[in-house]
């Protein structure tokens, strides 16, 4: 079955709609896939009867000849943030381990009406606090993909690295990720695949595990601009139980899907040519360039001039509402207890805690409730607000002079699992090109470009204006349409 594994969302969705084969058969052979690859670790938990559930359900509509969804036949992976009833979510922390919900969250409650079907819950950093997948109290995540010449465990990126690592080994055909600062885009420019953050209150945060509740924001995973199109149509929705969830209706994205960008204005921020931008990453950028010219656009020079202040400005933002949304993990409510014998309730608090927590969650915890307390407020969070407001009004000004945004996903490519673990500011600094977008609430999306000299993928990045998902899926089109990027990692697992 391992032709099916190639199979995307759209070619599994039409497949089955055609009777090329089964749901069922689809489930099985990725079911099979995944139980196989337990040494890329990208699973916590694996729900085969799920998928199979969900597959047969498909099947027997088809056989009575109704609707089966935009989605319908298509096993995905779930990132381990959204709640699922009746299936163990932990966030990748073991202060959740043991929380099975009650409830299921909205986006993945809109994935399984659409027809598709859980393979199970996918590995991530924990709180999705990291860019490597080595906070995870599960372990460390694998890319499936080798620098060449060498046998290093590659990060997948992070935080959404089991959803990235899942989707290029074609374990999974697309997967769920969640967006703070980076977590979706970064990790697709890690390996090789497509990932669409969109505006902020596209997707319901409702029944998300909640990181920094201004910044977050759900999207797909899957390895094309296609793929992306057809699942985030599936997620996205207004949803009342998410009081910043966008009142729109959901547009026909994939229906519109057009790779002329004639008439289309892209920008090109001159302050994301940073000190440390690898050289290949610069090279890629300006392959984009010619490819977005060659799909019709007009490439022209933008400033953003307070990108600088991006990334310190996320540090301070997202630690502080982390700090206050972590606040709830107490040992009474969800997952892990430690009472110690004859302890009171402060000291059970502070047991659970210490215990539960790992110490990139501390850390953000401790940053988060310093810059709030009441001798720093002023100098730390009210800056970062302040900034926070200049970035966007820096985007809506360069909005008036173009359509999109090109920039390169990440400064450098993937690393090796462990490289950058004793420096959390180097490891922070993965995410300067992803950041701004996410201040801003900007729809932003990552594509593959290319291989670089060590046979690693790069991805190219592309922002939009707010609400205009689709002119950065059709730039996105665009570039993969040229790129051609068939690359496939070599299967070691
Ligand atoms: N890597 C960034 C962080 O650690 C972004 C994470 C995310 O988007 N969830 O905060």
């Amino acid at each position: 079955m391992s032709d099916i594994l190639d199979l995307g969302v759209k070619d599994i969705r039409d497949g089955v709609a055609k009777g090329d084969f089964t749901a069922r058969e689809v489930a099985d052979a990725f079911n099979t896939a995944v139980a196989a690859a337990s040494e890329l670790n990208a699973f916590i938990v694996t729900t085969p009867d799920h998928a199979t559930a969900a597959a047969d359900a498909v099947d027997a509509r088809r056989e009575k000849g109704e609707d089966l969804g935009k989605m319908g036949g298509v096993p995905i992976g779930m990132k381990d943030l959204f709640a699922t009833k009746g299936v163990q979510t932990t966030a990748a922390s073991h202060i959740l381990e043991g929380f099975t919900p009650q409830y299921e969250s909205t986006v993945s409650q809109n994935l399984w009406d659409a027809g598709a079907g859980m393979l199970g819950k996918l590995n991530l950093d924990q709180f999705a606090m990291g860019s490597s997948n080595e906070t995870s109290y599960f372990g460390n995540v694998s890319s499936p993909w080798k620098k060449d010449g060498t046998n290093a465990a590659m990060s997948p990126g992070g935080s959404s690295g089991g959803s990235s690592s899942a989707v290029s080994a074609r374990i999974a055909p697309a997967a769920t990720g969640t967006d703070t600062g980076g977590s979706i885009r970064q990790p697709a420019a890690f390996t090789g695949i497509c990932g669409i953050k969109p505006t902020y209150g596209r997707c319901s945060r409702w029944g998300v595990v909640a990181f920094a509740s201004s910044l977050d924001q759900a999207g797909p995973m899957a390895r094309s601009v296609e793929d992306c199109a057809i699942m985030l149509e599936a997620m996205a929705g207004f949803d009342p139980k998410d009081s910043t969830s966008l009142q729109m209706d959901v547009p026909a994205w994939e229906a519109s899907l057009d790779a002329d960008l004639k008439g289309k204005k892209i920008g090109i921020p001159r302050e994301y040519r940073m000190d440390g931008t690898d050289e290949e990453i610069l090279k890629s950028w300006e392959q984009g360039k010619e490819w977005l010219r060659d799909a019709g656009a007009e490439i022209v020079d933008i400033s953003l001039p307070h990108t600088k202040y991006a990334l310190p400005a996320y540090y301070i933002v997202a630690p502080a509402e982390a700090s206050s949304n972590l606040a709830r993990y107490d040992g009474v409510r969800y997952g892990l207890r430690d009472l110690p014998d004859g302890a009171g309730l402060q000291d059970m608090y502070a047991a659970t805690r210490a215990a539960g927590f790992g110490d990139e969650v501390k850390r953000r915890i401790l940053i988060g409730t310093y810059v709030l307390s009441a001798g720093f407020y002023d100098a730390y969070y009210t800056q970062a607000q302040k900034i926070r407001t200049l970035i966007s009004q820096d985007f809506s000004a360069a909005f008036g002079e173009c359509d999109a945004i090109l920039a390169p996903t990440t400064p450098t490519a993937s690393f090796p699992l462990g490289e950058n673990q004793d420096d959390p500011l180097a490891m922070y600094l993965n995410d300067v090109f992803a950041v701004p977008a996410s201040l801003a609430g900007l729809p932003a999306m990552s594509v593959p470009a290319m291989l670089n000299a060590d046979g690693l993928p790069l991805g190219l990045q592309i922002v939009g204006k707010p609400f205009d998902e689709q002119g950065v899926l059709n730039a996105g089109l665009a570039i993969q349409q040229r790129a051609g990027f068939d690359a496939k990692p070599e299967k070691w697992w």
